[in-house]
């Protein structure tokens, strides 16, 4: 008997935040394979008799490796009709889905992405503010400092005056986040907000700018980084000229791009 494998967004932690498909899957889940960063109360949904396995890292020490976690998802898929593999955020952002998926189809096993409400999101609607408010923001970077392999380059190229750029997994080192932002251009005024276990009951936001941030206190994880214009109580005045002139002045300073 072969079942399915669903890979299922659990959203930024508040249960209500699930999808409706995400609640019913895990009430009728016979397995369920989640990360470490799905709030107990997600969890709490999921059928009495479902097996429950996190899979995920714990302090940075993580409990299975990528291989273990594919080979897991493989073998229930292939033993138990409904497999749940239950991920923070949406699956398919910062979510090492692609390599899931990859296994899945190569072991012939059906799979669906079920779509969930992702950090940047959760971030955005905690601290009050539109990602693309149209006076200051024509688009969305949805980006991290933390990648392992050929991902890792940021293109500051694409970065512009008015983009919102949200950053993953920011670390504890804010005052390198810091650096690396001023190493690729940006103003040292530009507003950011610190989101910290966004949609919680312990959730905490904290204005800055992009100088700022490298004494700003540290929250605790899961945080993300929204960085620009919109990210401030009042949509800030930085205009787009004074952001290119800066960029040119650091272009011209700086031969090496972060
Ligand atoms: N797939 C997830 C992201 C996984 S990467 C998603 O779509 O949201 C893990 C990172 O997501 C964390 O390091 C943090 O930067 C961010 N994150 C996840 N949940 C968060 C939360 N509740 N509040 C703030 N940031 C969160």
């Amino acid at each position: 008997m072969s079942g399915k494998v669903y890979l299922v967004g659990a959203g930024p932690g508040d249960p209500e935040l699930l999808t409706l498909k995400a609640a019913r899957l895990l009430a009728g889940a016979d397995v369920v394979l989640h990360d470490a960063l799905v709030s107990d109360s997600v969890l709490a949904m999921a059928s009495r008799s479902a097996e429950i396995i996190n899979v995920g890292k714990r302090a940075g020490h993580k409990l299975l490796t990528q291989d273990e976690i594919n080979a897991l998802m493989v073998s229930y898929g292939r033993t138990r009709s409904t497999v749940v593999r239950l991920k923070g955020g949406d699956p398919s952002v910062f979510g090492r889905a692609g390599e899931e998926i990859e296994a899945l189809r190569k072991a012939g096993i059906e799979y669906e992405i079920v779509p969930g409400i992702s950090a940047a999101l959760g971030a955005a609607a905690a601290a009050g503010i539109s990602l693309t408010d149209r006076r200051v923001a024509s688009q969305i970077l949805l980006t991290t400092f933390s990648r392992g392999i050929d991902g890792s380059v940021m293109d500051w190229g694409c970065v512009t005056g008015t983009t919102t750029l949200v950053l993953y997994m920011p670390g504890a080192d804010y005052a390198e986040v810091s650096e690396r932002l001023l190493g690729g251009g940006l103003p040292a005024d530009l507003p950011c907000v610190i989101v910290s276990r966004a949609s919680g009951s312990q959730q905490q936001v904290r204005w800055s700018t992009i100088a700022a941030l490298a004494s700003e206190e540290k929250l605790p994880a899961p945080a993300l980084l929204i960085v620009g214009r919109v990210a401030s109580q009042e949509v800030a005045e930085i205009g787009g000229s004074y952001w290119s002139r800066n960029r040119e002045e650091q272009a011209l300073q700086r031969p090496s791009v972060i």
